[in-house]
C-alpha cells in the first residue's frame, strides 16, 4: 500500500533534512510511529499525502507514484484514496460539523454525495460520541470534539489508506480507545491502511508495528 525508497527531503527554509532509506506497509496493515518532537513525523505524513514533495526519491501509493504526479492530480490522488487526520484539525470554521465531514465531497467531482455518505456521516459522528453536535461549528466544539470531527472526515469516504497525526492528543483515555475502535473497525471491514503518528503509549500494543522516528532525523550540518 505505501512503498518510500531513498527518500530526502529538505524544506527551502531551515536546515531540517529528512532521509528514509526504505519504508513500506501492506495492505490492511497498521503501523504506528513514535518519535521526538521535530523529527520529522508530520513532514513524512505531509510527503505520503502529496502535500509536499520530495528532493529525490519515491514516494508509491496504491501503486501510485503520488511525487511524479501533477499538482491537481496529486490533489485528486489525496482526496479519493486517502483520509488524513491533520495534527491541527485543519476544520473550515465557517462550516458545520457536518459539512466539515462530508468536505471531501464539496472538493472532489470524482467522491458522489448520496445517502449512503451522509449516513456514514451520521454514523461515524453518533459512534465518535459527537451525534447530538452535527449543527454546531468548529468555535462551539471543545477541542476534542473538534478532534472528532476531523477523524470523522478522514473516514467518511471510506479511504484505502488513513494517515493520522497526533489524532488521539487531545482526548481524554476513555475517547481515544473509542476512536481508535472506530479506526479499526474500518481499517479491518474495508481493508484499510493506518498508518498513525502518535505519542500515546498505551496505544501502541493495538497496531501491529511501531517504528522510532528518532533513527530518522539527519540535520544538515551547515
Ligand atoms: P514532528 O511532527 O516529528 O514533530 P515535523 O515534521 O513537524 O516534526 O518537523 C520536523 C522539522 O522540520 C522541525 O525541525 C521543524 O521545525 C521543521 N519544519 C516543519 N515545517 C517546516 C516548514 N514549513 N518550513 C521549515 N521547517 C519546517
Ligand atoms: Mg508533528
Amino acid at each position: 500500500m505505501i512503498r518510500v525508497e531513498d527518500l530526502s527531503f529538505r524544506y527551502s527554509s531551515g536546515a531540517f533534512r529528512l532521509r528514509v532509506p526504505q519504508l513500506s506497509l501492506t495492505e490492511g496493515e497498521r503501523l504506528a510511529i513514535v518519535g521526538p518532537s521535530g523529527s520529522g513525523k508530520t513532514t513524512l505524513l505531509n510527503l505520503i499525502a502529496g502535500i509536499l514533495t520530495p528532493e529525490t526519491g519515491c514516494i508509491e501509493v496504491a501503486g501510485t507514484n503520488v511525487s511524479g504526479l501533477p499538482n491537481a492530480a496529486r490533489r485528486r490522488f489525496r482526496a479519493s484514496h486517502i483520509g488524513f487526520v491533520f495534527q491541527d484539525f485543519a476544520l473550515l470554521d465557517y462550516l458545520t460539523a457536518r459539512q466539515n465531514i462530508l468536505y471531501p465531497y464539496r472538493i472532489t467531482p470524482a467522491l458522489k454525495l448520496d445517502s449512503a455518505a451522509r449516513g456514514r456521516a451520521e454514523a461515524l459522528a453518533e459512534a465518535s460520541g459527537i451525534g447530538d453536535k452535527l449543527d454546531r461549528h468548529p468555535e462551539a466544539l471543545s477541542q476534542g470534539e473538534q478532534q472528532r470531527v476531523a477523524i470523522c472526515r478522514a473516514l467518511v469516504t471510506q479511504p484505502k489508506l488513513i494517515l493520522s497525526d497526533e489524532a488521539t492528543g487531545n482526548l481524554d483515555p476513555e475517547s481515544k480507545g473509542r476512536i481508535l475502535d472506530l479506526l479499526f473497525e474500518q481499517a479491518a471491514t474495508a481493508g484499510t491502511t493506518v498508518l498513525a503518528v502518535t505519542h500515546d503509549h498505551e496505544l501502541l500494543p493495538r497496531f501491529e508495528r511501531v517504528i522510532d522516528f528518532a533513527q530518522y532525523r539527519e540535520v544538515a550540518e551547515v
